[in-house]
């Protein structure tokens, strides 16, 4: 007999995260367990409903009315409750490999100015790919921004510029423009633009020889469908993206051009989302994992420019578990 259970988690940031779609001050989701014998699988299932996924309350009425004991069905319209049932199922069957390798990981830095004394900081710490958050001021301050960070990039330092779908056209041409002499610094541009203007960001992609990246277009309607057509690079937030199965071989094909990026997890979903990525052996950006940003115990790791293999194998989702039920 299966036995599921489900705990919800509320963390509050060290300080709030700004981006260009304003503050977010606590992170909320749910650890899953599935227990049969001796043996247990965990999930997480981590919303974000501004990336087009289930509320929280939408993701709580299904794990809610899930019924003791049976075979599950993954429900196909709840995609972040599919990807932690999906990870859940699979660690209770053993088929949740850890990596064998190590991955390099991309320092976050803070919007606006506090992000030059972060990027020093981070570049003493080994990072060399820093992710920026972009569209927060305006863009001649945030250009002045970018010239003092690349004045601090380490030797072949790249940046990655996320805007979070927050510019206009006109501003997109700008930027592009202003970057055209500083492309060896530019590791892409990140969702420059809304969802449902690929066609824009693809047109302006293979203008200006700049590489952009989509986001969140990858978790909006048209979601499968960029996965098969971007040219570029695909910024995958595994645990916004349903079963883990079916993600892993629609991933396959184009591994060598996706970045691997987190939700604000904690340590279980982290674990799982590396799952994938020992799967895909042909990964090579760095990962978006530069997320601790969190002073509890369910992230479950120490930060650093590089996940070890050896890290993930003393990461213990049953202490993240009860770390959490003792935080509620
Ligand atoms: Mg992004």
């Amino acid at each position: 007999m299966r036995e599921f259970r489900y705990e919800s988690y509320s963390r509050r940031f060290d300080r709030p995260l700004r981006t260009a779609r304003g503050e977010w001050a606590v992170r909320e989701g749910y650890l899953l367990r599935i227990r049969e014998g001796d043996r247990v699988g965990y999930g997480e299932v981590a919303p974000l409903p501004e990336f087009g996924t289930e509320t929280l309350a939408e993701a709580e009425a299904y794990l809610a009315a899930l019924p003791a004991g049976g075979e599950w069905e993954l429900p196909e319209h709840l995609r972040c409750c599919a990807f932690g049932m999906s990870a859940a199922l699979a660690g209770l069957k053993g088929a949740m490999a850890l990596p064998d390798r190590n991955f390099e990981v991309a320092g976050l830095l803070p919007a606006g100015e506090g992000a030059e004394s972060v990027l020093e900081e981070k570049r003493s710490g080994g990072y060399d790919v820093f992710k920026w958050k972009v569209g927060v001021e305006a863009a001649a301050r945030e250009m002045a921004v970018f010239e003092r960070l690349t004045d601090r990039l380490p030797k072949g330092g790249r940046l990655r510029l996320d805007a979070n779908g927050a510019w206009s056209l006109e501003l997109l041409g700008e930027w592009l423009e202003f970057l055209k002499g500083r492309v060896d610094v530019v590791e892409f541009v990140e969702q420059p633009l809304a969802p449902g203007l690929e066609a824009e960001m693809m047109a302006a992609r293979a203008e200006s020889g700049i590489e952009i990246a989509l986001d969140e277009s990858l978790n909006g309607a048209g979601a499968a469908r960029w996965l098969g057509e971007w040219p570029g690079v695909l910024v995958v937030k595994a645990p916004l993206m349903g079963d883990m199965a079916r993600l892993q071989a629609q991933l396959e094909p184009v591994a060598e051009r996706v970045v691997l990026s987190s939700v604000f997890e904690t340590g279980i979903g982290f674990l799982n989302t590396l799952v994938l990525a020992g799967a895909l052996p042909k990964l090579n950006f760095a990962l978006g994992f530069d997320t601790l940003q969190f002073s509890d115990a369910l992230g479950g790791r120490k930060e650093g420019a590089v996940i070890a293999a050896s890290d993930l194998v003393a990461l213990n989702p049953e202490e993240i578990w009860n770390a959490n039920r003792h935080l509620s």
